[in-house]
């Protein structure tokens, strides 16, 4: 499998995962004129992508939709739970929903969903495995435990929110309700959470973790990474040895992960 994240952060996601089979997005938090240029730029045709998996209604994982699937015409799957609240937003893509609530499959993926924390109707995170490798992407979660480390075993690949620094958020100007909500349980994961968590996946089989879903103003690409690593370090494990860490960025397609 190949993993690429096209866009990270608040302003907007949307992941490309590829398969022996399959071309699938993961959130389209994307505009359409970016989309298909980092498309082009893989020598993906938007019309191959055969399915888009839509974590939560919040703008910065739909922006985008409505806008590729009027063009483009994928297969669009979201949770039942979540489906109401996505519906209500879009237009041009409502008649492309496909509510799930089980696992289920599709073409050479298993997909399996894990319940996020988040103020939004409903939040999943996502796990696709081609029977050989598997990938996860986790993000707009406010609190982890370790359930996210038994959904993330043996994944070779996992996409995990590190939203903040919780002294540069504690200590910024949002107002005092905002930092409330994005430090809260049904929040975003600040950069010491997601950093005890790659501690745990050290031994769960996780070999690259992506940080990602990072805040424009309570953190830094730099900050997420040393956090991570500083928390490796301080249980005896290594960043490059023990498990790779990259940080995946609002305004720059990553490179492209084989996952093998
Ligand atoms: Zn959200
Ligand atoms: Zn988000």
């Amino acid at each position: 499998m190949k993993f690429c994240s096209l866009t990270s952060g608040s302003k907007g996601n949307c992941s490309l995962i590829i398969s022996e089979q399959s071309k699938i997005l993961v959130d389209c938090g994307i505009n359409l004129n970016t989309l298909e240029k980092f498309l082009a730029e893989e020598n993906i045709s938007a019309y191959k992508i055969d399915a888009i998996f839509v974590t939560h209604e919040h703008n910065d994982h739909i922006f985008g939709l409505d806008a590729f699937c009027k063009k483009y015409r994928p297969r669009v799957f979201v949770h039942k739970k979540g489906f109401l609240e996505l519906a209500k937003k879009l237009y041009w893509t409502n008649h492309l929903l496909t509510p799930f609530e089980e696992d289920f499959r599709f073409k050479d993926l298993s997909v399996s969903t894990f319940v996020c924390s988040h103020d939004s109707s409903y939040c999943v995170g996502y796990r696709f495995d081609d029977g050989k490798n598997a990938v996860a992407q986790i993000t707009d979660i406010g609190e982890v435990d370790n359930k996210i480390v038994n959904f993330c075993k043996n994944c070779r690949l996992v996409l995990l929110e590190s939203n903040h620094d919780e002294f540069m958020l504690s200590n910024g100007d949002y107002p005092y309700l905002l930092k409330k909500r994005i430090a809260g349980r049904f929040g975003h994961l600040s950069n010491e959470k997601a950093a005890q968590t790659a501690v745990k996946f050290c031994s769960c089989g996780v070999r690259r973790l992506l940080l990602g879903h990072l805040s424009q103003n309570n953190n830094t690409p730099e900050t997420a990474f040393f956090t991570a690593c500083n928390e490796l370090e301080k249980n005896g494990l290594q960043e490059g040895k023990d498990i790779k860490i990259n940080v995946v960025k609002q305004f720059e397609k990553s490179e492209v992960f084989e996952v093998e």
